[in-house]
């Protein structure tokens, strides 16, 4: 099951376009990771600091960097800014790279981020920047401060601005984390009433929804790879050892 893969113990990195993006598309997936002992860190790109509408960006980046720092240690993971711009985030090989030295920094096992299917232009540029670090930071040729990392898994994950042809194809039990999710996004002004999109109701009906059909309390679905891109970023491992074609593990010898 994607479960024993995810809560392994191996640690998790989430990349988001803005702060509070990572929270919903993998808040009580990492919750739960991180009360198995799993280092989690979440990358916010930018803070979205262009979304109150009363204050001025700098106040509301400062404001938002202290609600991710709340919930963060209520979700027992640790967090990251770029400062990149809200609304202007760089799809660039620079952007790329710098996740990349995050990736071979953190050395996550399973990397998480944006949906390519969205109408938001930065949370298509975080998807696409993380992929890109994704393969970067597998390619042991490119010469960074930290030697070459290939993670094991790469989803991502629901977000109600990224649901153009979004696929559920993986549904993750995250009943552990999800009181810890909902205690942390609470921490955000945005989930208390800022915006007029009901997150709360939303993400945790969602949730919910994805645990009936997954057979628990609550669910986080993401979708994955295509074959291709999980063997292109696996090409940089070493040999995979072929089983034999009857099943034995080679216990023939
Ligand atoms: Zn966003």
């Amino acid at each position: 099951m994607i479960e024993d893969r995810i809560y392994s113990g191996g640690p998790v990195l989430v990349v988001g376009a803005h702060a509070f993006d990572a929270e919903v598309i993998a808040g009580p997936l990492a919750a739960t990771a991180a009360a198995r002992g799993a280092a989690v860190t979440f990358l916010h790109l930018t803070m979205g600091e262009q979304g109150h509408t009363r204050l001025a960006p700098d106040a509301y980046a400062a404001q938002k960097k202290e609600e991710a720092s709340r919930c963060a240690a209520r979700l027992g993971i640790s967090w990251l800014g770029f400062d990149l711009p809200d609304a202007f985030l760089p799809d660039t090989d620079e952007t790329a790279l710098r996740i990349c030295d995050v990736i071979r920094e953190t050395k996550p096992q399973t990397v998480i981020t944006h949906w390519s299917g969205s109408w938001h232009k930065d949370h298509r540029a975080a998807g696409e920047a993380t992929r890109k670090a994704v393969f970067y930071a597998a390619l042991p040729t490119l010469v960074r401060a930290a030697p070459a990392h290939t993670p094991d898994l790469l989803l991502f994950g629901q977000n109600w601005e990224d649901d153009e042809g979004f696929v559920p194809s993986q549904l993750v039990d995250v009943t552990e984390g999800f009181e810890a999710w909902r205690a942390g996004i609470l921490e955000y002004e945005l989930a208390r009433g800022l915006a007029s999109f009901p997150y709360v109701d939303y993400y945790s009906a969602l949730y919910r929804t994805h645990g009936c059909l997954r057979g628990v309390t609550y669910a986080q679905a993401f979708a994955t790879t295509s074959h291709s891109w999980s063997a292109g970023f696996g090409q940089f491992m070493p040999p995979m050892r072929l089983r034999p074609a009857c099943g034995c593990g080679g216990k023939h010898g």
